[in-house]
């Protein structure tokens, strides 16, 4: 302990000392070293950072680590600015806060309904042609804002081999999937070989056509991106990885090595943001943040709104700050580096995005539309007169190839509204007080 300490310390003033400096290039820079030295005691976060807590604060604290404990990487830590740690972006993401404890009404235990859509242990099917499989559920920081926080704490883990086969399974037998989504915990927190096997047997599913992994190892842990996870990787030639920078102070050197060797493999990468209270909910740093990922290859992908799990109120903002921030982008930069803003709707019900409103109105021949500017314009609409799709695609000049996949899919939601060959005219809830009473004259009938 003496020896993180002292070497994160010396991280953290940039001090230059030589005889540390040996022993920093062995150890700072080996991913296995952070993780065993993953700090998890206020007191050696206090004397890393060479302050002290009030007591109060302090029974705080301890109190909030029993519901939902702490892990911070030395790495990650070293990023906090010591002098002004209580408004630093860092430490909030890090750093347990007492306001976890507080149960707001909205709060969910499980928002997004994981466990409920979950047809086998470890995957969540949600929409017809990708899951989301959770293969880890270890991670090598615990971030505050987690939305799965409610499993944070539980014994970490490697889930077994005869565990995953289970998920495999399921995705062998389902043959619309054609997207996996590793996530976890952190997919990357296990060793080379596991995640090598897991890729293998993934890719001989053949309606497997994209494997994408989401970790946030490029930012809590970059020395996880070794040479040798790059072999495993590029064996591979369809896999993309979702990271989650939510601050241009996260983007360091070692993280724009670790991004670079991966761009380097050929993995497309993309970057999940959380729209966080005092850390990100303001135009100028989101701004700062989406050009510094894409001037290191990382497309900004979502920023999500902080969805309702419980001991996150304190890093929801409102809905208008995320579009505020969408409109502060869009039109004042590059268009690829501005992220689909969405709330995962609570109960299962998938992303929504959310945007601010371009089009302001229609007429049978002209729309109006604003930009981004204030400058409002027509677009005069041009004589389309569509033939009705029948969905025999064999029948159609468009040439396309329907294949047993396109088939099996079927069509759903309003998608299936706006369909000219379906006889669906609504789409009705389930439990729809109206129909009971119809139900009920109609039994009253019989
Ligand atoms: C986010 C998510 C996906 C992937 O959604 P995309 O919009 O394709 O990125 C898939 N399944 C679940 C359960 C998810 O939460």
């Amino acid at each position: 302990m003496k020896e993180i300490i002292q070497i994160t310390k010396n991280k953290l003033n940039n001090e230059d000392n030589e005889d540390l400096s040996k022993l920093l290039l062995k150890n700072w820079t080996n991913w296995k070293w952070q993780v065993k030295n993953t700090i998890r005691k206020i007191e050696d976060v206090e004397k890393i950072l060479d302050i002290k807590f009030p007591q109060e604060k302090r029974n705080e604290i301890e109190e909030t680590i029993e519901k939902f404990p702490m892990a911070i990487t030395p790495y990650y830590l070293s990023l906090v600015d010591a002098d002004n740690y209580e408004n630093d972006a860092v430490f909030k993401q890090c750093f347990p806060n007492i306001k976890e404890l507080s149960i707001s009404t909205c709060d969910m235990q499980d928002p997004l309904s994981e466990d409920e859509d979950s047809p086998v242990p470890g995957i969540t099917h949600r929409y017809p042609d990708r899951v989301l499989f959770h293969v880890s559920n270890i991670c090598a920081m615990y971030c505050r804002h987690c939305t799965r926080k409610r499993k944070v704490g539980d014994i970490d883990s490697v889930p077994s081999k005869k565990e995953i086969l289970i998920g495999i399974e399921y995705i062998k037998n389902t043959p619309t999937i054609r997207d996996v989504l590793l996530s976890g915990g952190d997919p990357f927190l296990l060793s080379n070989d596991y995640i090598d096997w897991m890729l293998s047997e993934l890719s001989k599913i053949p309606h497997v056509e994209v494997i994408r992994i989401g970790t946030r190892t490029p930012v809590v842990l970059p020395f996880r991106i070794t040479n040798d996870l790059i072999d495993v990787l590029k064996k591979y030639d369809n896999i993309w990885i979702n990271t989650h920078f939510n601050h241009p102070r996260e983007i360091t050197k070692s993280a724009k090595t670790a991004l670079r060797k991966l761009a380097l493999a050929g993995i497309p990468l993309g970057n999940q943001s959380v729209l966080l209270r005092d850390v990100n909910d303001c135009p100028h740093i989101m701004r700062n943040l989406v050009h510094k990922l894409v001037a290191n290859k990382v497309r900004p992908y979502y920023l999500y709104q902080c969805d309702l799990s419980e001991g996150l109120g304190h890093f929801r903002t409102n809905v208008g700050k995320g579009i505020e921030i969408i409109e502060s982008l869009r039109g004042h930069t590059s268009g690829f580096a501005i992220p689909t803003y969405v709330i995962d709707a609570p109960g299962g019900g998938g992303k929504i995005p959310i945007m601010p409103n371009y089009l302001i109105s229609w007429s049978a021949n002209k729309i109006v539309l604003r930009n981004y500017e204030g400058v409002i314009t027509t677009y005069k609409m041009p004589a389309y007169l569509p033939k009705d799709c029948d969905n025999n695609c064999s029948e159609c000049n468009l040439q396309h190839d329907a294949d047993v996949i396109d088939k099996e899919m079927k069509t759903i939601g309003i998608s299936k509204l706006l369909c000219d060959y379906e006889e669906d005219i609504t789409l009705v809830p389930d439990n729809l007080e109206r129909n009971y009473r119809i139900q009920g004259v109609a039994e009253n009938n019989e």
